[in-house]
């Protein structure tokens, strides 16, 4: 795995076993089709996805409105001052995500769509060969990623999905239920996760 930059120097909650797990994915994937990442945040995921995309020659989709998460608001628990627009009062992580592919010389290779995931999936028609959601962590935005995203991964395509929690005790619920979602579709086998990434392979 060669990476253009430390992802540690990215702001973000990616372990970087899930981050290299990501590029081995995607590196595999890639020669297929394209990549697309739900929940960009400042690019930590995107530099291991984009490394792995660009060494292809195949192009990644970075989703993400840039206007945070629930839990990255003012007051929430994941919240981070530095991302604050002053003038707006709102949460804006898209300077921040496109310093991170300057510096890591990914612009010729990310394509980001600043939207929300539902808008920017709404008129998709090209197959995808990796997915990976990081987007929101509610019950409605998980769910509303999954519905958007996994039907547009090619057979024999990922669905990576992070903070996946089966013990309720260790963290929220909503993409561990997305996940159990898409093997009961029967669409998706699972594949060995790494810490929290899900790895599920599209088998038809
Ligand atoms: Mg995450």
């Amino acid at each position: 795995m060669r990476l253009p930059i430390d992802p540690e120097s990215v702001k973000g909650f990616l372990h970087p076993e899930e981050g290299a797990r990501l590029f081995e994915l995607a590196a595999a994937a890639a020669g297929f089709g394209p990549c697309l990442e739900v929940g960009s945040y400042c690019g930590r995921s995107t530099v291991y996805l984009g490394a792995a995309c660009r060494a292809q020659g195949q192009l990644l989709f970075a989703v993400d409105h840039h206007r945070g998460s629930e839990e990255h608001q003012p007051g929430e628990a994941y919240h981070d001052a530095d991302l604050l627009d002053v003038q707006s009062g709102r949460m804006d992580s898209l300077r921040a995500f496109r310093d991170t592919l300057a510096r890591a010389g990914l612009e010729d290779t990310v394509v980001p769509l600043v939207a929300p995931s539902t808008l920017a999936g709404r008129y998709w028609g090209v197959p995808l060969a990796l997915v990976f959601i990081d987007g929101g962590h509610s019950h409605a935005a998980a769910l509303a990623d999954y519905r958007t995203w996994a039907p547009r991964i090619m057979p024999g395509g990922i669905l990576a999905i992070h903070d996946i929690f089966p013990n309720p005790d260790d963290g929220g619920q909503a993409p561990y239920e997305i996940y159990q979602l898409a093997l009961a579709s029967g669409l998706f086998r699972e594949l060995e996760p790494t810490r929290t990434l899900g790895v599920l392979e599209r088998i038809r």
